[in-house]
């Protein structure tokens, strides 16, 4: 049978850009700067060992300096004499660069919240892009906030229209 130009164009070329590819690469292999800060640190430990296995995403390559590392994630509570050392950190992090905040203390201050010592909340002095819930969140809600975060790097655009569809109150 005689394959024509197009469907032989079809089923051996692929069209895309530069940054479509940049995006597919890093969402695959991201770098995650350790930043355990309390006992959620347990659970990330946890994920990236034999029995969770984080390392069948990609996502194995723990760093100790922000200078090699591409996802901050954030295990624990952030205190205000903490916090200035912690956003250095994030500031010496190459851009593209992403944060997780895992388990209530990084999302809020958790039990902790009402001490004057506690920031409420790493989203006050860093971006988040994906929050994780739980306290502790178990090492598959971190696998899974990894893949969402791939999601996020991979398609801007959807998760930006899925997002302001969500608030006008016309999505899921
Ligand atoms: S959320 Fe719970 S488990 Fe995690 S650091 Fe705070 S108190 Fe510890």
């Amino acid at each position: 049978m005689e394959v024509t130009t197009e469907e032989w164009l079809k089923h051996n070329v692929i069209v895309t850009s530069i940054e479509a590819v940049l995006n597919w690469a890093r969402g695959n292999s991201m770098w995650p700067l350790t930043s355990g800060l309390a006992c959620c640190s347990i659970e990330m430990m946890h994920a990236s060992a034999s029995r969770f296995d984080l390392s069948r995403f990609g996502y194995e390559v723990f760093r100790p300096s922000p200078r090699q590392a591409d996802v901050m994630l954030t295990t624990g509570t952030l205190t205000w004499k903490m916090a200035p050392v912690f956003v250095k950190l994030y500031e010496q992090m190459p851009d593209p660069k992403f944060v997780v905040a895992m388990g209530s203390c990084a999302i809020s201050g958790g039990p902790f919240v009402d001490s004057y010592s506690v920031v409420p909340g790493i989203d006050k002095v860093v971006p988040v892009d994906v929050f994780i819930p739980g306290c502790p969140p178990r090492p598959e809600a971190l696998i899974h906030a990894m893949i969402e975060l791939k999601r996020k790097i991979q398609h801007p655009d959807v998760v930006e229209k899925q997002r302001i569809e969500r608030l006008s109150g016309h999505g899921w």
